[in-house]
């Protein structure tokens, strides 16, 4: 570790003695702090690098939270944002229009599976996850049909924090202690390659599941709103990934029992899984697209929706009752309207998605030596993202007691040593800027191999 100057390390000490005075920080347990987990204060980003207070660099390989695209201050986009705010920050979005909504819708449009035809912003992906779920219960009940109130999500998914989409996910530690106030959907199980049976493909995983996933529509007939899940990976559920023959199988089932499919692509949109939207992979149109994270290149809270004409036809009427009322007061935000067109220009000038090519595939050569790991049960890849599956028994893939927190210290160990490598569990995974660069994924595989020592440590 470089020689660090202790006037800098003060002020960080001095920085995290405030902050944790009166900061609450998000999904944290705050008695951690300072104690087991340290608080690192940040100063600035460039590229794939986060810099201390404390004067150290942090490779950020975990994309703050998977929503930075291009790096840490991206100029192209920093930009933009500053040339809209001198020209109109905000204004309200009923009843008036501005450059930057408008062009973002028609590039969206433009880039999104063919039939996704409309636009609603919204701020951020939860809210986005929310008004896929009430516009698909109300365009059903203004054709008629008022009798479809529930929905199917995916065991082991995740779709945000707010009430409705929390009703969503199906992940214990944040969803059980809220049970008693959420929806009730019908899971049905997961896709996911981890849980096929022994000797399994991927393929026949996903449609061994998706035979289960039409029983139970067939087991709900005529109640069913739509079927929401996260194209290919299931990200916060431990980068879990399935084969694209269950997307395919999905949008067939619920076309048959006239249910919507709604993508939530707000964690695997924009260039992350190798196609510039998941769902592309499957050759499937969804009815509702919810974007978020990336969409803004990671810059600003953002989110849309798009969803096709025959779901905004069904909210034409005389009623205003009919309509979708829903709004945010920042709905269209026009900076971050102008952040998302910045970062949809770079996918048109740089051929992002064939640098993002030859990435992924440097990231699998990385990550190769460290499958033959005792303790990794698993490395698999989909695109940018690659994540390890820690477990106490590779043969039998028991997995660790949670109680042991290696995860914990796997990541503990990590930024000690100038990386971000915040777990799921026991899942390491790298899911970095795509301006990473060779030297960078060097000192990421190095980092990661020491630190999944440390974790596996007796
Ligand atoms: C992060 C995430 C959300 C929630 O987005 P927020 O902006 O954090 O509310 C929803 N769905 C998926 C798949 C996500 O990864």
């Amino acid at each position: 570790m470089d020689t660090l100057d202790p006037a800098r390390l003060a002020e960080a000490e001095a920085w995290r003695a405030r902050d944790l005075a009166v900061v609450w920080h998000p999904c944290t347990q705050m008695k951690e702090h300072p104690g087991t987990l340290p608080l690192v204060p940040i100063r600035r980003g460039r590229g794939a690098w986060l810099e201390g207070v404390d004067g150290r660099r942090y490779l950020d390989a975990v994309s703050s939270w998977w929503t930075n695209l291009f790096g840490h201050g991206e100029p192209r986009i920093a930009a933009a944002i500053a040339a809209q705010a001198h020209e109109l920050e905000h204004v309200i979005y009923a009843g008036f229009s501005h450059a930057p909504g408008l062009a973002l819708a028609e590039a969206l449009v433009a880039k999104a599976p063919a039939g996704l035809e409309r636009v609603f912003y919204g701020d951020n992906g939860s809210a986005a996850v929310e008004i896929a779920l009430k516009m698909s219960f109300h365009s059903h009940a203004n054709r008629g049909d008022a009798g479809r109130t529930r929905f199917i999500a995916i065991g082991n998914g995740y779709h945000g924090e707010t009430l409705g989409a929390l009703s969503m996910a199906d992940i214990p530690l944040y969803r059980r202690v809220y049970a008693p106030l959420l929806l009730e959907p019908l899971f049905a199980p997961s896709p996911d390659a981890w849980e096929a049976e022994p000797g399994e493909s991927a393929e026949a995983c996903a449609l061994r599941r998706a035979g289960e996933l039409e029983a139970l529509f067939a087991a709900n007939e005529g109640q069913v709103c739509a079927l929401i899940l996260e194209p290919l990976v299931q990200c916060a559920g431990g980068m879990r990934m399935y084969h694209p023959a269950y997307l395919r199988r999905a949008r067939e089932i619920c076309d048959a029992h006239g249910a919507h499919l709604i993508a939530d692509e707000i964690a695997v949109g924009f260039g992350r899984t190798g196609t510039l939207f998941a769902c592309e992979q499957a050759g499937i149109s969804p009815d509702f697209l919810c974007l978020s994270k990336g969409l803004t290149g990671g810059f600003l809270p953002m989110s849309a929706v798009l969803t096709t004409a025959a779901v905004y036809d069904a909210f034409l009427d005389d009623s205003r009752e009919r309509a979708f009322l829903h709004s945010h007061s920042y709905t269209g935000n026009p900076l971050g309207c102008a952040a998302a067109l910045a970062s949809l220009a770079i996918f048109d000038s740089d051929d992002v998605l064939a640098r993002n090519r030859g990435t992924a595939a440097r990231m699998a050569e990385l990550a190769a030596p460290l499958a033959q790991h005792p303790q990794v049960g698993e490395v698999r890849q989909t695109g940018m993202i690659l994540a390890f599956e820690l477990v106490a028994n590779r043969r039998t893939r028991r997995p660790y007691p949670a109680a042991d927190r290696r995860g914990l210290r796997a990541y503990r160990h990590a930024i000690e040593r100038g990386v971000v490598l915040r777990p799921l569990g026991d899942i390491l995974y790298w899911m970095p800027p795509y301006c990473v660069g060779e030297e960078e994924l060097a000192h990421l595989s190095a980092v990661t191999a020491s630190a999944i020592e440390e974790a596996c440590r007796p």
